[in-house]
């Protein structure tokens, strides 16, 4: 068997859309991106939706709209893909590295207030929802969750949701929440195209600030200027932005995608649990915890980790892995042992330890709706005849 760690599944209407735009004649942002927009935000319940080309472009515009400055502080884990706190640098703005809870890799209210006294003047956090699965956004009756302790704090929240489309809260969708969130539609996400992104936000004034900013700062997107009747050529210049629209192209795709976005992710739900029930004797392995109900949960990443109770290293079961044909990742190698934030910002391994825990044992298996029920087994048979 050769099973790849992702694959895409385009085997909806992508093609025919496609078609239609190239028939259109109008191949940049214009009639398709506008309704993949719409459609969005009307699946998250968000105010506004932003289609850009990349989450790291969302998360770059978002900082922007906050104000984000030279010298200020924001909050970002460490166990993240790099995109999350590289732009915190693009503003020469200073990322301080948090340690996750080692049973979900998620931010927790407890951590984030240990970081409040650390550092009370942080301007905004960036919330991971990693593999999936919400962090704890609200408060219950007992605990602050994360929301009201850092409205609390002025501490502006953006959420990283690369991970999460769909993913709820409680009963609110990812993306109706925070102040701004931002997913991917990168190849491999939960649904693609190709390259891609969304900003949404609740807020009239942010959604303006990311619309100027997405093109060039010009103060009218390109669309409205050449199909409004009468033709108006002027535009104003209004601050130096950025080139991070998306296309008619890619949001033919996306359309498509949105159409499956649920039926996707229950067949991942379904892999998930296969996985769960399969795994859980195993002592050697500690399987990711879920703290919501799995219908809340994208089931983007499928984590485990190998713990102390194992007579091999993860290398070794990799090396396995890799013979058998069963394709994996490591999400993630965290962001304080990568060479330039370790030496730019002075981190050292001992400030995370959960992290730490993680990422010595932790490797990810395939989870996408194209993964046969063969796959499944031999995955699992795999699996247990080398840990069991
Ligand atoms: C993939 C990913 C991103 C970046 O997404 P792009 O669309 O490729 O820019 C950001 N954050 C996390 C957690 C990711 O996994």
């Amino acid at each position: 068997m050769k099973i790849p760690f992702s694959k895409i599944d385009c085997s909806g209407k992508e093609l025919d859309y496609i078609k239609e735009v190239i028939d259109s004649g109008w191949l940049t942002y214009g009639g398709k991106s506008k309704e993949f927009e719409d459609i969005f935000s009307r699946i998250v319940d968000a105010k506004h939706a932003m289609a850009v080309n990349s989450c790291t472009a969302a998360l770059h515009l978002a900082l922007d709209a906050l104000g984000i400055k030279s010298g200020d502080k924001v909050f970002v884990p460490t166990w993240t893909f790099t995109a999350s706190a590289e732009v915190i640098s693009y503003f020469d703005a200073v990322p301080i590295f948090l340690d996750v809870d080692y049973s979900t890799g998620l931010l927790t209210p407890e951590i984030i207030q240990k970081a409040i006294i650390d550092h009370p003047d942080t301007k905004a956090i960036i919330v991971v929802h990693y593999a999936g699965q919400s962090a704890q956004m609200f408060s219950d009756n007992n605990d602050k969750g994360i929301l009201d302790l850092c409205n609390s704090a002025g501490i502006r929240i953006i959420e990283d949701a690369a991970h999460a489309f769909p993913t709820k809260c409680d009963n609110h969708f990812i993306g109706s929440i925070g102040d701004i969130t931002c997913f991917s539609f990168y190849a491999n996400k939960t649904i693609t195209t190709g390259e891609g992104g969304m900003v949404t936000t609740q807020n009239d004034e942010i959604a303006d600030r990311i619309k100027t900013m997405r093109l060039h700062g010009i103060n009218k997107d390109a669309w409205n200027r050449y199909t409004s009747s009468p033709q108006s050529w002027e535009y104003d210049i209004v601050d130096a932005g950025f080139k991070y629209n998306t296309t008619d192209l890619s949001s033919a795709i996306g359309l498509a995608q949105l159409e499956r976005y649920q039926e996707m992710r229950d067949l991942r739900q379904e892999i998930a649990e296969f996985y769960l029930d399969n795994l859980k004797d195993i002592k050697c392995l500690d399987l990711p915890k879920i703290e919501v109900p799995l219908e809340n949960h994208s089931w983007h990443i499928f984590n485990l980790v190998l713990n102390d109770k194992a007579k091999i290293k993860r290398e070794e079961l990799l090396h396995y892995l890799q013979e058998k044909g069963i394709g994996f990742s490591v999400h993630y190698k965290p962001l304080h042992r990568m060479t330039y934030y370790r030496k730019t910002f002075g981190l050292s391994n001992d400030n995370f330890p959960n992290a730490e825990r993680l990422w010595k044992g932790c490797f990810s298996l395939p989870i996408y709706p194209l993964l046969t029920i063969d796959e499944r087994q031999y995955i699992i048979k795999s699996l247990r005849e080398f840990l069991v």
